[in-house]
């Protein structure tokens, strides 16, 4: 169900622009509009899940498809056996802004670790 105050669940129905890079029965992808990687994509789930919180059994086919899109889009941006980070914050503390589940999808630069 979309949520009509949802960011992702207005750029989903398409009533916000957005770069689409990659679209499935369940997940769609699209860049962030402020890039921390020369690749960073947001990818999340057609079906409206708040926070990690939130996320139930029966959404475990949902969220796995996050990170086959994940791999997928690494593959076609060309960062696959080089590397690159899929994470998702939880509320407010991870740094959470928009709370409609996403990966982070960063890669074409070394990424340190631990982040801050
Ligand atoms: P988070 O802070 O983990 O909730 O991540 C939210 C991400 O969404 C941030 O990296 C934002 O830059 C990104 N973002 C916010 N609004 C948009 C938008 N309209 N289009 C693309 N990315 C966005
Ligand atoms: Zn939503």
């Amino acid at each position: 169900m979309a949520d009509r105050d949802c960011l992702f669940c207005k750029i989903l129905e398409g009533d916000v622009p957005a770069d689409i890079v990659y679209e499935s029965d369940t997940a769609i992808a699209f860049r962030d509009i402020n890039p921390q990687a020369p690749t960073h994509v947001v990818i999340i789930p057609r079906k409206h899940i708040a926070t990690i919180n939130d996320i139930d059994s029966v959404d475990h086919e949902i969220v796995g498809s996050l990170y086959t899109a994940a791999n997928t889009i690494a593959r076609d941006e060309g960062f696959s056996d080089e590397g690159y980070r899929a994470v998702m914050n939880c509320n407010k503390a991870a740094g959470q802004t928009v709370f409609h589940i996403h990966l982070h999808l960063l890669g074409g630069r070394v990424l340190s670790w631990p982040p801050g």
